[in-house]
């Protein structure tokens, strides 16, 4: 006889593809910054869904906007209006600062989308010959998985055996102005970045460098597509990373905690100059915007409306960068932290990055690692002190060891 935990995790081999390889805990139920598993731990979970449970699990706000919008209406498809769509994207518009917004459902889908925006602009505004357009991605990137995006990936695991690969992309060093500067030829639409790459391990970028995008993407006529999909929404401390900077990109890709860590729901945010290029029929999805996405979408602006959750970012996050510091030297060799979003890099003489992601779930903290020896960190912008407290107190424990 099988535990719980087993069980599921047995179930999980026997019928599941093989593209994930998740942490041996079996989650059952979940509210604001803690799980429980099948066998009734707890745990704090300090990925939040990688940024998409930014509310944490079950924010009563947005719990009964979903609840109220599943009792009367879900799916229109765009072949018809719904009351909601038109809210959310007022709002959403407003939160941004920009005129227009075309929503999807994955962050996958709105990068493509956004793709296809810097395109059109290229080919319909800028005047680039058709078939010829250029997009300039950052190594080290991460935007999602379906075969356009992973054609500008450089990272061997996502690529390999997808091909033949979306032509199109030029890649240049992250935080490299020069570099960027001399990738840009006249047939270059857009230049795509993360502000700070999440996946890459929360990378950070060297000061200035934002500003320094903005100002030689305008100078060359260039769309600047900054992928907040992770970044975004109040992480960083900021309603966006590029806030931090100062700086407006042309366009804003969202996704992650736009849906509440309750539905799928992306969007695509930019002024009318450039996604104006979309005309009836050019693009779509049965499920954006629909009305049970958007109604949480509204909720989840409204929540990033009154600043708290940034606030929460920027103080609580401050204590995480503090209490990570004194780590250093003892176990872990870097930190890099922006609000309550932070990557570390475990000694590797120590451990490895999936190892420490396991004795941290002994001791209740869930965590994820990335690129071998960093582990990152993301809890629910729900947590308080105290939970980052906990946090920190495991860390040290499991690097003790
Ligand atoms: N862009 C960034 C910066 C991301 O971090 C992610 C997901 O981790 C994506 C895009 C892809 O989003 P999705 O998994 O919803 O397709």
């Amino acid at each position: 006889d099988l535990s719980p935990t087993l069980h599921h995790i047995s179930m999980a081999r026997d019928w599941l593809a093989g593209n994930y390889s998740p942490l041996p805990v079996v989650i059952a139920h979940a509210e604001g910054a803690w799980v429980t598993d099948v066998e009734g731990r707890r745990y704090l979970d300090a990925l939040a869904g990688y940024s998409a449970l930014n509310f944490g699990h079950l924010h009563p706000t947005l719990i009964a906007a979903a609840r109220a919008q599943l009792e009367r209406l879900t799916l229109t498809s765009r072949a018809f209006h719904s009351d909601r769509l038109g809210p959310f994207s007022h709002e959403l518009a407003t939160l941004t600062g920009k005129d227009l917004v075309l929503p999807m459902n994955t962050g996958a889908e709105a990068v493509e989308t956004a793709i296809k925006t810097a395109r059109r602009w290229g080919y319909e505004v800028k005047g680039v010959p058709d078939g010829r357009a250029r997009i300039i991605a950052m190594a080290g990137n991460f935007h999602g998985r379906t075969t356009t995006i992973i054609s500008f990936s450089d990272d061997p695991l996502a690529r390999e055996h997808y091909g033949p690969y979306t032509p199109g992309f030029d890649l240049v060093p992250f935080g490299d102005i020069a570099a960027l500067e001399a990738a840009i030829t006249d047939e270059t639409v857009a230049v795509l970045l993360e502000p700070v790459q999440g996946e890459g391990g929360v990378i950070i970028p060297p000061e200035g460098w934002l500003r320094d995008v903005r100002e030689l993407t305008r100078r060359r006529n260039v769309l600047m597509v900054a992928d907040e999909i992770q970044s975004g929404l109040g992480r960083t401390g900021s309603t966006f990373a590029c806030d931090l900077e100062g700086v407006v990109p042309d366009v804003y890709v969202l996704g992650k905690a736009l849906g509440g860590g309750i539905v799928p729901l992306s969007a695509v945010v930019a002024d009318r100059d450039v996604l104006g290029v979309f005309t009836p029929g050019s693009h779509g999805s049965t499920f954006g915007g629909n009305p049970l996405a958007a109604a949480v979408g509204q909720a989840v602006v409204e929540l990033l409306a009154t600043g708290e959750y940034q606030e929460r970012a920027r103080t609580l996050g401050a204590v995480l960068d503090s209490g990570l510091r004194e780590l250093l030297g003892h176990g872990v060799d870097a930190v890099r932290c922006r609000g309550l979003w932070a990557g570390i890099d475990i000694d590797p003489r120590l451990m490895t990055g999936r190892e420490a992601s396991h004795r941290l779930l002994v001791e209740g903290v869930l965590v994820k690692d990335t690129h071998g020896s960093t582990v990152r960190l993301a809890p629910p912008l729900v947590v308080g002190e105290a939970e980052v407290q906990i946090l920190l107190g495991a860390l040290g424990k499991v690097l003790r060891r």
